[in-house]
């Protein structure tokens, strides 16, 4: 089995679900990135690299490495999550490891611990060989990539100094992506009085309140449908995606709660979004339902991605892809969200580019081609190479 593939193979292996804000996860459960954070760190250590944990929230760090490049020129970004989503529903063992018919399948494998042993592999080499004009590069391993963004949002706020390019490792078949949508997630709560259902009318009915705020944020999303699009991610969106209240059938209901999903494009502020919401609401409600409403603080406000990459800097990536895969990638944008966010924010440009299709991420057989995780090392170490002395 050649390096990466086993890598990749132990990394699946350790589970670092991220339990995605459900109380009581343990790490003794599967949870949390500290036991991949463990290895890394070991592995990297045995390679002669010194690295540096750096806590974000108890239990998850990010892990950093770094290599200086024989000459100073260009400063990288690798950046890859340790985290991955839940593993509920899977129909192939989440952390087995199989390989069959040039896949490796199980949790993670191609969201994006693949990309993850690609880049470290090709770190590893780099600090090996010292080619005479490459970039130099910080080696970023993050965690609560798929929740939150705390991993790469601590990142931006004490980013590493002097960085020109970050490359954030996603499954995009080694498409360069440089914009993306972001997301505004959070509650919205419903109160009314409980009291028995033979009586209603001695209650006040959170759910049918409830109901009247759906009626607004429906015809708001729909307006948002019709607004103006971004050029290439198209418009913004808004989605109700949980509703719960009630605990009884013969209880009048005095409290119910949504979570919405609001998709933001380059151009919005994600801390207005929650605001444009309430005004609909207040505008088009009772002033008596309004006031009966709670509006819970954003748990994810992530930035959409534009990223101003020079087009010098795209023709340099594309070719190192199309040397290494033989397939000329496209430069375009995606609909979901990533690290870069939080990165691209303070100005630093990104590219999303890395092995495996995001059509197998988070799915129940999750897998990875290994030609393209093969492909991936290369690439990472190619592009290092070339942009070094661009
Ligand atoms: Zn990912």
């Amino acid at each position: 089995m050649d390096l990466v593939t086993q890598l990749l193979s132990d990394l699946v292996r350790i589970p670092s679900v991220n339990p995605m804000g459900r109380a009581g996860a343990t790490r003794a459960d599967g949870f949390f990135e500290t036991d991949v954070t463990n290895y890394l760190e070991t592995y990297l250590t045995a390679q002669g690299v010194t690295c540096h944990r750096v806590p974000v929230s108890p239990g998850r760090d990010n892990l950093f490495a770094y290599y200086e490049a024989p000459n100073p020129g260009k400063r990288l970004l690798f950046d890859a999550h340790q985290d991955t989503v839940p593993v509920e529903g899977m129909i192939v063992p989440p952390f087995g490891a199989h390989i069959e018919g040039g896949r490796l399948y199980g949790r993670g494998a191609c969201d994006i611990k693949g990309g993850l042993a690609a880049m470290v592999l090709a770190f590893l080499r780099l600090v090996r060989e010292r080619p005479k004009h490459s970039a130099s590069v910080v080696l970023a391993l993050t965690v609560d990539e798929e929740y939150t963004h705390m991993g790469s949002s601590a990142i931006a706020k004490l980013p590493p100094e002097g960085i020109d390019l970050a490359i954030v490792a996603e499954p995009t078949r080694f498409d360069l992506i440089t914009t993306h949508k972001g997301a505004v997630r959070w509650k919205i709560e419903s109160r009314g009085t409980a009291c028995h259902s033979s009586t209603p009318d001695r209650g006040d009915n959170a759910i049918y309140r409830m109901s009247r705020v759906l009626h607004v944020l429906q015809r708001h999303a729909q307006e948002l449908q019709g607004s103006t699009p971004d050029p290439i991610l198209g418009a913004p969106s808004l989605s109700v995606g949980t509703i719960h209240g009630g605990v009884s059938p013969n209880v009048v209901p005095d409290e119910c709660v949504i979570e919405l999903d609001r998709r933001v494009i380059p151009g919005e502020n994600p801390d207005h979004v929650p605001t444009l919401v309430t005004e609909a609401l207040r505008l088009h409600l009772s002033a008596e339902d309004f006031d009966q409403l709670a509006f819970h603080v954003p748990w994810v406000r992530m930035p959409a991605l534009r990223s101003s990459v020079s087009s010098s800097t795209l023709e340099i990536l594309s070719q190192c892809v199309a040397r290494q895969t033989g397939r000329n990638p496209l430069v375009s944008g995606v609909p979901f969200g990533t690290d870069a966010g939080p990165l691209g924010q303070i100005g630093i440009p990104c590219v999303v580019l890395g092995p495996g299709d995001i059509a197998q991420a988070h799915t129940k057989d999750e897998w990875i081609d290994l030609d393209q995780l093969r492909y991936a090392v290369d690439v990472y170490f190619d592009l290092a190479c070339c942009l070094g002395a661009s």
